[in-house]
């Protein structure tokens, strides 16, 4: 009933290895106060120089979200005091960012929508100020690191819109490997902005939400707001301008300060910092590191491997599981097996050991051989399974796990007659009551008969040997089918929900 229009002020810490404005390291995690130098601890008479790399991944991001690039970037001096920040000023840009006027072609439920952005610039981060009881604590490490903040217009509507476009934003500056877009480190830091107002009247008055860090607390902030703002509305009251917190043990949000006057931050060309203007060379380097962006990778990966939308997705979420898919592809493995594998029981290993694929022993050459193996039937699915299991505990390629397990396959058909003769031999009743026409421990059979050659019976011959041995008729052997290709529990029987399938013959 009302309309909302919601903006989001984010920054994304860039992954050089030195501060924007200086030679220091630029890192998370280092000892306090270590990367420091008389440039970004703000002592009189110094000279900053620009980063270039920092400047390059600044216009290849304005470049990725369709901005207008500028000819002439200006590095201008925003003046505040804060204690974090030693030279009271931080360099930034105002009237010339790098990028203007872009935007990004989002699909929320299932309705496609254009979030326009504002721009696109470069500025230094200020320290880092820690609370310890009733002293604070001041690490200079941080100031100066590049971070590129990025404007949108206000054209989201609620928390869930604006939560999708900031992950798609994540996934594009992970992506193009400016930025590890880990929102807890700080590397992607959100503010949103919000009004609301009766339809057709416009922007409302406009209340910040500072320091969202999560995905979820940008939704919940902001569909908080929305409440909050609607019931003062409902009751003709007034919203007052304001900055607020997100309180994230009481689920709402706070006011921290009433802003009565727009901040005069003063902003003038830095005297120090020479305008930016980018050279052709430099525009060919931007457009060279420019790679394919995921939104284009799904597309491709869905009409080019065959693949659902939701498994190009899952795949092209990072980078590199992206390029691991293509890459194994690429050697001769099965795109759509390849895909199965790398959302099922690959994924599940990584959840399990707690680790991200890039960081596993898992590599295309590996997966490309076990889905061979698996493919040629040297070995059966479960073995597959452990195999790939060993690739992640024991760092060794496929073929030499299966040699040293002693896991291959059992193809040869006398070595399985002898085996399925040796069971029924074993286990007189259970082979009467099958010729009687029970087929009830045709899954103990199995069973047996997997336990003794190890699981590494091929199964399609152990079910036609079966049917030599007992005659069935082809219904009972599609039931049989099911059990050998099922799961086996340890002792070799067969797992429950599979010798129900046997009864129901
Ligand atoms: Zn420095
Ligand atoms: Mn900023």
């Amino acid at each position: 009933m009302y309309q909302t229009f919601i903006g989001l002020e984010i920054h994304i810490q860039l992954l050089t290895k030195t501060k924007v404005f200086c030679g220091c390291r630029a890192a998370f995690g280092d000892e306090p106060n270590t990367n420091v130098c008389p440039v970004c601890m703000g002592y009189p008479g110094v000279l900053p120089a620009l980063n270039e790399e920092a400047i390059k991944m600044a216009y290849i991001v304005a470049k990725a979200l369709n901005c207008s690039l500028n000819p002439m970037a200006i590095f201008e001096r925003k003046n505040y005091f804060y204690p974090d920040l030693p030279k009271n000023y931080q360099i930034s840009q105002f009237r010339s960012p790098v990028g203007k006027n872009g935007y990004v072609d989002l699909e929320f439920r299932k309705k496609k929508k254009r979030i326009r952005i504002r721009e696109v610039h470069l500025e230094e981060d200020a320290g880092k100020m820690i609370h310890v009881g009733d002293i604070s604590l001041l690490d200079f490490n941080r100031a100066g690191t590049p971070l590129l903040e990025i404007v949108t217009m206000p054209d989201l509507e609620i928390g869930e819109e604006a939560e999708v476009f900031l992950q798609h934003f994540r996934r594009m500056v992970r992506h193009l490997g400016v930025c590890d877009g880990n929102m807890e480190e700080g590397s992607l830091r959100c503010d949103a902005n919000i009004s609301i107002n009766h339809p057709g009247k416009g922007l409302g008055k406009k209340v910040e939400i500072k320091n969202l860090n999560s995905f979820k607390f940008v939704r919940k902030a902001l569909n908080f707001e929305i409440e909050r703002q609607s019931e003062i509305l409902d009751r003709g009251g007034t919203i007052s301008q304001e900055t607020r917190l997100w309180n994230e043990n009481r689920d709402l949000t706070m006011s921290m300060r009433v802003k009565e006057s727009e901040n005069d931050y003063r902003y003038f060309p830095d005297p120090d910092l020479p305008p930016f203007r980018p050279s052709k060379e430099f525009l060919e380097k931007v457009e060279a590191s420019l790679v394919e962006l995921p939104d284009a990778r799904v597309k491709r990966f869905v009409k080019e491997y065959g693949l659902t939308k939701s498994q190009a997705d899952f795949l092209c979420d990072e980078k590199y599981t992206a390029d691991f898919y293509e890459e194994t592809v690429k050697l001769g493995a099965d795109p759509q097996k390849t895909a199965l594998w790398l959302a099922s029981d690959v994924q599940k290993l990584l959840n399990r050991f707690d680790i991200e694929l890039k960081d596993s022993s898992l590599t295309p050459n590996r997966l490309y051989e076990l889905l061979d193996l698996l493919e040629t039937k040297r070995i059966h699915g479960k073995i597959a399974k452990q195999v790939l299991e060993k690739i992640f505990r024991e760092d060794k390629p496929p073929i030499q796990i299966i040699r040293e397990n002693n896991w291959e396959q059992i193809t040869d058909p006398d070595e399985i007659e002898r085996v399925v003769k040796e069971v029924i031999k074993e286990n007189p009743e259970s082979a009467n009551q099958i010729k009687s026409g029970d087929t009830k421990p045709i899954g103990f059979l199995i069973g047996q008969i997997m336990k003794k050659t190890s699981g590494r019976a091929e199964p399609g011959l152990v079910q036609s040997i079966l049917r030599k041995q007992f005659s069935f008729s082809v219904i009972q052997i599609l039931s049989m089918g099911g059990a050998i290709t099922g799961s086996f529990t340890e002792d070799g029987k067969v797992a429950p929900g599979n010798s129900k399938k046997i009864k129901e013959v």
